[in-house]
């Protein structure tokens, strides 16, 4: 799990965020933290990279987000940037200069608002809410239309799932003779462990039909094993989720 030295912890400073802003609603309003800051802007320009934090000095800040992106894109964006503008305050407060903190180097801080945009955009209660209750053999299309529900990337919410459900999700190429994992949305170390699943004999019937889950045990954790081929690419996705309680995190 990611620590953040220095750092204000990015789940607990999202949901302080999220109660400012009012009763939980899904998609986020991003929007809103203009209401919660009155001197925070947001403006669509035809910029190079998808966004920017513009401070402005006692008249506060803009957020400038390149409007040719996709919504999903520009919402990230927007929430990743409120990340360093409540850094930049702060700061403010602390020192009476509105900056990111020096401490960290900024890959860490980049990391931090990238933690911080996924919590607050898919909010860990939500986010558990959103699959309660949901059977193994259903878990793989509801998985697919989540990133539809919370208005994020298939990227962001793949990545979110594996935080606060431990699921481990990989896009897996079938062309060879064998699958393998193309791309997966877990830290590297966990992809070998995936990797092993598509290995295992007992997986082969899982990849031939669709719907089929799999109770599979990978070193202390037992999970349910999901195959799912997209309708509309030719990408399969396998999904790993375990039985146990999701682990405690941002
Ligand atoms: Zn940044």
């Amino acid at each position: 799990m990611q620590r953040w030295p220095s750092l204000p912890d990015p789940g607990l400073t999202s949901e302080r965020l999220l109660k400012k802003i009012g009763p939980s609603v899904i998609p986020t309003d991003v929007h809103a933290v203009t209401r919660v800051w009155d001197n925070l802007s947001i403006l669509e320009e035809n910029i190079d990279g998808p966004g920017y934090l513009l401070p402005l000095g006692k008249l506060g800040a803009e957020i400038i987000v390149r409007e040719a992106d996709p919504i999903e894109r520009q919402r990230f964006t927007i929430a990743h940037e409120v990340g360093h503008w409540i850094l930049g305050i702060t700061c403010e407060q602390k020192t009476g200069e509105f900056r990111q903190p020096t401490g960290p180097r900024s890959e860490v801080i980049e990391k931090w608002c990238d933690t911080f945009a996924a919590s607050f955009l898919i909010p860990r209660n939500s986010l558990l809410e959103y699959f309660s209750g949901v059977c193994d053999s259903a878990f793989p299309r509801h998985l697919l239309n989540a990133s539809k529900r919370f208005k994020v990337s298939e990227e962001a919410m793949f990545l979110r799932a594996y935080e606060v459900l431990g699921t481990r999700i990989a896009y897996v190429h079938c062309d060879a003779l064998r699958p393998r994992i193309a791309r997966s949305f877990v830290p590297r170390d966990l992809t070998a462990e995936m990797e092993t699943v598509l290995a295992a004999p007992s997986a082969q019937e899982l990849f031939r039909s669709e719907g089929l889950s799999l109770r599979m045990r990978l070193g202390s954790t037992t999970f349910v094993c999901c195959w799912s081929r997209l309708s509309d690419s030719s990408k399969n996705i396998l999904i790993l989720n375990p039985c146990v309680t999701p682990p405690a995190s941002s």
